[in-house]
């Protein structure tokens, strides 16, 4: 613990002995720096303004030494100093408490680190090599429907580590004009030992596990900066638009963390989409409005994902402050010849357009199917007729050789 005000230092020493933990403490950066190299403690919690090295420069120097760049950190911070955790997160602070702060927040901060940290040396175990490896290999834009058995945690932490995912994107279109409007990102794992991984195979695995959090993270990051990428080379502005899961939308620091992206990136806001499904929506209807509600301060697009494939009650929708609606594959396929289909997507479309909702129709696989779209004045269209998926090189290929529109549409 690296704190240069005695009685937050004792208050933290005395929370966290009584929990056990051992604590070696530092009044200053450098004393704290010396520390840190000589124990390798399992975690460091660090003040931000202190006197001498502050707590950047502490940061800095840890990252830099090999010995103590992997040492999980923790900054504490004061409540106003919001550029400040900005700054710090940035920088590869793990995660920060501000102050004041209650015994339970420091210690939920400090276990949660520290649960990381072992799951991530576990993904270094050898045991893992030992594993056979699956004989599955997926074309990158195809959806595997069944999961891998092989695949463990650990080979998730450690894909992460080994940047072996990857987004590919989805081109989604105007109906009535054409344009190139926006984009699904998806993501795929190039994994050496399994070859090409659908979410399909793995997503479940993530979600029980938690795992979700991080790499949906690292969508939202992976995904603004290549958006940003592309505006500045010229390109047409996109909309691109990830996938949430359950956990990353209760995620306490969700909507910073989207907003430090947005920053970080210099995305405009009204270019990111999140990507929300009914299921996690109606878990709590009163927070999942608050949270919505906070997420559209930021000004940034939020869809509700294969609508009609959950608890679709269509009062609760206009609760809630959606820009897009995506109407699922399943009442897509064949809505020219199926009845009950061309009902559904029939009543959906009115129904969103009643609430101002753009209808984005999902899996559009024939010509057949854009036609009955286009008649039923949906609005943007995404599907294997167009393309499939593509790597960010092909889409971005893509991009130079089609029409786009300005936003939004
Ligand atoms: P989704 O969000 O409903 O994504 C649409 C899925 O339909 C994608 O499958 C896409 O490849 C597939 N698809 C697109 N056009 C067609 C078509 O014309 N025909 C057919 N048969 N399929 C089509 P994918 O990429 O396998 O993703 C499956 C699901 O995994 C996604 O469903 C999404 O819920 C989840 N997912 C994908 N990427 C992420 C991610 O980065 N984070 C999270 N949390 N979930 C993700
Ligand atoms: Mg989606
Ligand atoms: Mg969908």
């Amino acid at each position: 613990m690296i704190e240069d005000e005695s009685h937050v230092r004792e208050l933290l020493i005395d929370l966290l002995e009584h929990d056990n933990f051992q604590i070696l403490s530092a009044a200053n950066g450098s004393d704290g720096l010396h520390l840190a190299e000589e124990h390798l403690p399992d975690l460091i919690i660090c003040d931000i303004v202190m006197q001498g090295l502050d707590g950047y420069e502490v940061l800095r120097r840890l990252r830099q030494s090999l010995q103590t760049a992997a040492i999980p950190l923790i900054f504490l911070t004061a409540r106003t100093e919001r550029s400040g955790f900005r700054k710090a997160m940035v920088m590869g602070a793990d995660d920060y408490i501000t102050k004041p702060f209650t015994g339970d927040e420091l210690l939920e901060a400090v276990h949660a680190r520290l649960q990381k940290q072992a799951l991530m040396r576990q993904a270094y175990t050898i045991h893992d090599y030992l594993q056979p490896p699956s004989p599955e290999v997926l074309h990158p834009g195809q959806t595997s429907l069944r999961s891998c058995p092989n695949i463990r945690e650990s080979h998730l932490y450690q894909a992460l580590e080994q940047s072996e995912f990857e987004l590919y994107y989805q081109p989604q279109f105007a109906i009535s004009s054409g344009a190139l409007v926006g984009a699904e990102a998806l993501i795929r794992w190039r994994s050496p030992l399994f070859g090409m991984v659908s979410p399909a195979a793995f997503m479940a695995l993530a979600e029980e596990t938690g795992f979700i959090v991080l790499l949906d993270q690292w969508v939202i990051q992976t995904a603004c900066a290549q958006a940003k990428t592309w505006q500045d080379a010229g390109l047409c502005p996109l909309r691109v638009a990830v996938n949430i899961s359950s956990l990353q939308f209760n995620h306490p620091h969700l909507t910073e963390r989207i907003d430090q992206v947005l920053v970080t990136t210099g995305l405009q806001p009204q270019c990111l989409e999140l990507e929300l499904t009914e299921a996690l929506l109606i878990q709590d209807v009163e927070s999942t409005t608050s949270r919505l509600q906070e997420l559209k301060e930021l000004d940034i697009q939020i869809a509700i994902d294969d609508f009609g494939t959950g608890y679709a009650s269509l009062g609760y929708l206009q609760h809630f402050p959606f820009d897009i609606l995506k109407l699922d594959q399943c009442f897509v396929r064949d809505v020219n010849i199926n009845a009950t289909n061309a009902a559904i997507a029939t009543a959906v479309i009115q129904m969103a357009h009643d609430l101002r909702l753009i209808v984005v129709a999902e899996g559009v696989e024939t010509e057949a199917e854009r036609q009955f779209l286009l008649q039923h004045q949906c609005d943007v269209i995404q599907g294997y007729l167009m393309s499939h998926p593509l790597s960010s090189a092909d889409f971005e290929q893509f991009q130079r050789t089609v029409s786009g529109s300005s936003l939004p549409i």
